[in-house]
């Protein structure tokens, strides 16, 4: 048992390692199948989607080349604040090339169509998108990932990179918060 999920905060295990590997594989076997035999970029956006970007591009086994993003809308707490985008490839990284932005999750969408833009303003020939979760139920903008390991229910996870608080990106597991309010225990 590993000890951080011992922790009140944490409700139950949502995605468990093997179920994730799993997919994975299939989701880095389809974006092969897309892509082969053309080069591309792997945009991945920082700091949320560092473990499933490490996971994904190791199971690609095409000459691909990577450069990353930072955004972030989740300033503290689980709800959204407002969105910062930064540290973008540079221009050399980016223009004229396939890129695949890939995110741990798409929430309201507000991330990544914006992330989107930006890279097509800046000279991507096409951005397509990847995510680990979705929960298409928070959407406010709309966009469809080309690629997606999980669809959830609207609840607040942890582990796999993403954060609360800055804690739990280092969990090997998706797991569900316990509501706001709700007395730990039993
Ligand atoms: P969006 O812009 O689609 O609303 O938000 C995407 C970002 O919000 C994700 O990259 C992630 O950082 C954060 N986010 C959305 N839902 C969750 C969640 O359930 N847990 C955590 N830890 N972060 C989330
Ligand atoms: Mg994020």
């Amino acid at each position: 048992m590993n000890e951080l999920l011992v922790h009140p905060e944490i409700e139950r295990v949502l995605l468990r390692q093997n179920e994730i590997e799993d997919r994975i594989d299939r989701v880095s076997a389809d974006i092969a199948e897309a892509y082969r035999p053309h080069s591309f970029t792997v945009v991945p956006v920082l700091t949320g989607s560092f473990v499933f970007a490490s996971d994904l591009v190791r199971r690609i086994p095409l000459p691909l080349e990577l450069s990353f993003v930072w955004a972030r809308s989740y300033r503290d707490g689980r709800s959204p604040g407002e969105l910062e985008l930064g540290a973008f490839p540079t221009a050399a990284e980016i223009e004229g090339r396939s890129v695949l932005l890939v995110d741990d999750i798409l929430d309201t969408g507000r991330t990544l169509s914006s992330l989107r833009e930006e890279l097509l303003e800046r000279g991507a020939a096409d951005v397509k998108t990847c995510v680990f979760l979705d929960k298409p139920s928070r959407r406010q903008v709309e966009i469809e990932p080309d690629f997606r390991c999980f669809e959830i229910e609207d609840v607040f996870v942890v582990g796999y990179g993403l954060d609360f608080g800055g804690r739990y990106r280092n969990l090997p597991v998706v797991a569900a918060l316990r509501p706001q309010g709700d007395a730990a225990g039993g």
